[in-house]
């Protein structure tokens, strides 16, 4: 198969794998079209990578996945050399910034994981290439060839992929909970002793909707790898409908506001000092998908509220709905300045819209608003269930 399809087959496939900030996006330049995705260096940079398989065949059987075995598709693989050129190329015509090397598994968990090491090892010593490089740790490897790709990569990813030891003995049969936990652990405590070792961490993906866990299960366990293995990030992938049927019926598109609702709730215990309870309440098991989960809370606890502007603490700030970590910074720096009213707000970051039911300025609030969390819902919902003035004369069948 010539290089190219090879390419197209190999970039194609990696869109599956969720481990960075923005998955399969496409940037056309004079070489066609290459598979793009953005990481976050440790020093806060995003960098745009090169996002492509080492290879599509794999040994394994994973139900949800669309490398499966027993799976129709042409099966293809590109060299460690064919990868390191690849990448040179591209990073020397600027296209990319880095590389995201994933892999199935061909041959056995070592072999995969050789020849996705060797890969970099060319980039590193023999090209001495600078960028930046996230790796895929492949579950059930040898722990001498994950530390060495540790210190080739900037960071390292075992996807646990499913959230429940019930559904990984169900859906991925052939791999077991210690093939990821183990390398998890490694990684980690390798991290911690080693200077140059995974300098912006490893990270982790679950799969959304494959299998029958509650929201309040996926953050429970997300909140416990945070705590257990520090990780970077954890990606939460809606599950695309391409796995076996007979495994996981019932799925017709993929839930991405599902999604967005745990990445919300994520970065809510993560940055903004909410607790688990707080973001799930224990009477619940799923995230509301019309009300982001901050809004929630914040309806849920108008005791809190109105909080004014310009007395306000940081953490405090940050439980308004429409301030971020960003607005709640300005707001605490502008108040040095002198004290702030409702139009000051907006450019400070603040998004009114959703913050004016929640905030007063120099003891006021903005007149006119409703003042109770039943009536202020309707406005925090997601637009199609927004409120809409009536025309007088609505089209037949209603709009
Ligand atoms: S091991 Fe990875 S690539 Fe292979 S079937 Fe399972 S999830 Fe897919």
């Amino acid at each position: 198969m010539e290089l190219v399809e090879r390419l197209r087959i190999l970039t194609a496939g990696a869109r599956y794998d969720a481990s960075c900030v923005s998955s399969g996006s496409q940037r056309k330049k004079a070489g066609g079209s290459l598979g793009i995705c953005h990481s976050w260096t440790e020093d806060g940079r995003c960098v745009s990578l090169l996002k492509i398989l080492q290879t599509n065949d794999c040994i394994y059987n994973c139900r949800y996945c669309v490398h499966r075995t027993d799976r129709d598709g042409p099966r293809t693989s590109l060299s460690a050399r064919e990868i390191t050129e690849l990448t040179v190329n591209f990073y020397r015509r600027n296209y990319i910034e880095g590389l995201f090397l994933s892999s199935a598994v061909k041959g056995s968990p070592d072999q995969a994981m050789e020849t996705m090491l060797a890969s970099v090892k060319i980039l590193r010593e023999e090209y001495k290439f600078p960028g930046y490089i996230h790796l895929k740790g492949i579950p059930g490897a040898e722990e001498s060839l994950l530390k060495k790709a540790g210190f080739h990569a900037d960071r390292m990813s075992v996807n646990i992929e499913l959230p429940s030891a019930e559904s990984l003995k169900k859906l991925a049969p052939q791999k077991k909970p210690a093939d990821i936990f183990n390398p998890m652990h490694f990684l980690e405590r390798n991290r911690r002793e080693e200077k140059g070792f995974l300098r912006a961490g490893q990270s982790t993906q679950l799969i959304i909707g494959a299998s029958p866990e509650s929201d309040r299960e996926i953050i429970s366990l997300a909140s416990y790898l945070y705590d257990k293995f520090s990780l970077s990030r954890i990606f939460y992938s809606a599950y695309i409908p391409t796995g076996d049927p007979r495994y996981i019926p019932g799925v017709q598109n993929p839930p991405l506001l599902r999604e967005h609702r745990l990445y919300q709730a994520d970065w809510l215990f993560r940055f903004y000092h909410f607790s688990f309870d707080d973001i799930i309440p224990p009477a619940q098991n799923d995230l509301e998908t019309e009300l982001d989960p901050k809004a929630g809370w914040a309806l849920r606890h108008f005791e809190f509220f109105p909080v004014e502007i310009n007395r306000a603490s940081y953490r405090e700030l940050l439980k308004i709905p429409g301030v971020g970590l960003v607005s709640a910074r300005r707001i605490i720096k502008a108040r040095k300045e002198g004290t702030l009213d409702f139009s000051d707000l907006g450019k400070l970051g603040v998004v009114m819209k959703r913050a004016r039911f929640f905030i007063i300025c120099r003891g006021r609030r903005i007149p006119g608003l409703p003042g109770d969390p039943a009536n202020i819902r309707p406005f925090l919902t997601m637009p199609a269930s927004r409120p809409r003035q009536r025309r007088l004369f609505a089209p037949p069948g209603g709009e």
